[in-house]
């Protein structure tokens, strides 16, 4: 794992943004849903995808991302919404339990127009933040202005890997209460 700062990252996600892509244009966050997330996914529902932010606020950061193409959470039907929502809670119990942070963040940024490090694309950050002083102002945590945690491909493997046998370890029990 590095902290790059905020031009190395910007680089370097347009160079994975192009792959993921396949150089044709569209939204990335369409395709991380909907398959080109690859090792990447860590869990999902019918309605959303969990990957690991390759371009990190924080190690460990989760993105749940909505399937279908939409801008504005009043635009998702409650069915969509709640279950999109299920995710991050489930998200945020899997990151606690891996990760042991002091807090997990959660939040539906965006931006209105597509920028080279945000989408407009409806999706949910799920971070863990480990500092208790400064660093920790929600301003610091979701801006690349400190820098941004990138993997190495094994690592992020390892992460995700991490995270998947948590996270069905925490539904088989839920399974297994519910009986
Ligand atoms: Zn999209």
């Amino acid at each position: 794992m590095q902290v790059v700062d905020k031009e190395t990252a910007l680089a370097q996600l347009r160079a994975h943004k192009h792959e993921l892509l396949a150089g044709r244009g569209g939204c990335v966050m369409c395709a991380l849903a909907n398959g080109g997330a690859g090792a990447m996914l860590v869990a999902e529902s019918d309605h959303g995808a969990v990957v690991l932010d390759r371009f990190a606020c924080r190690y460990g950061h989760l993105l749940v991302v909505g399937k279908r193409h939409v801008e504005r959470a009043s635009e998702l039907p409650w069915e969509v919404y709640s279950d999109l929502q299920r995710l991050t809670y489930d998200a945020s119990c899997v990151i606690d339990a891996c990760f042991k942070p002091a807090r997990v963040f959660t939040a539906t940024l965006g931006a209105a127009v597509e920028l080279p490090q945000t989408y407009s694309h409806y999706h949910v950050h799920v971070i863990p933040v480990y500092e208790t002083d400064e660093r920790a102002r929600p301003a610091r945590v979701l801006s690349w202005s400190e820098g941004v945690v990138i993997y190495e491909a094994v690592e992020a493997e390892r992460i995700c890997e991490q995270v998947r046998e948590v996270w069905s370890r925490r539904n088989s029990a839920l399974a297994k209460s519910a009986e």
